[in-house]
């Protein structure tokens, strides 16, 4: 549900893309409560969209508009999608937007460390959770009591806390691979 104070200010229309259908109240991370400053009144499209990994490119190009929203908790979402897509286009406008120091501490919370280091696979490319991988070489696993042949395609592989190494489901059992011994599929 969203409040009357949330429809007013978005006129009744997705403060993202400006759809009218299915809109819902997304309250902002972190905050998780019903206050409108807190919060961002979104289509159910973008509500699918923002759960989409990858984001998808071509719906956010909204953004070109809605990122000029005078509303701070607007800004601090478009900020973050626009952080999350590598299109240059995204890249020129974040570049270009204006945000109060209050409301550009706001959209970092929880972005990516960029001093983080990234988990890689053997060409350096970068790796994220639920992405597609083989093996380039073979695999002993220990405890598993089998080798994981070079080529076997491993999906839906997960980061961990260790840049070097990711988890994936190989013969049913989920095993630690070593990041660089990984092609991304
Ligand atoms: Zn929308």
């Amino acid at each position: 549900m969203a409040s009357q104070d949330l429809l007013d200010r978005s006129e009744n229309a997705c403060e993202l893309c400006s759809n009218k259908a299915g809109l819902r109240a997304h309250s902002v991370a972190p905050h998780q409560d019903e206050n409108p400053d807190h919060q961002v009144l979104v289509c159910e499209v973008c509500a699918t969209e923002l759960q989409a990994e990858p984001l998808s490119a071509t719906h956010w190009m909204c953004l070109q508009g809605s990122a000029w929203s005078g509303f701070a908790p607007v800004q601090v979402m478009a900020y973050r999608l626009l952080s999350r897509l590598t299109d240059a286009w995204a890249l020129d406008l974040r570049e270009q937007l204006y945000l109060e120091e209050e409301t550009l501490e706001w959209a970092q919370e929880g972005l990516p460390d960029a001093d983080a280091v990234a988990t890689v696979d053997s060409n350096g490319a970068a790796l994220a959770d639920g992405d597609s991988v083989t093996l380039i070489k073979d695999l002993n696993v220990k405890g598993g009591g089998f080798t994981a042949k070079r080529g076997t395609l491993v999906k839906g592989i997960r980061l961990t806390d260790n840049p070097e190494h990711v988890e994936g489901r190989v013969n049913k059992q989920t095993i630690v691979l070593v990041a660089a011994y990984l092609k991304k599929a």
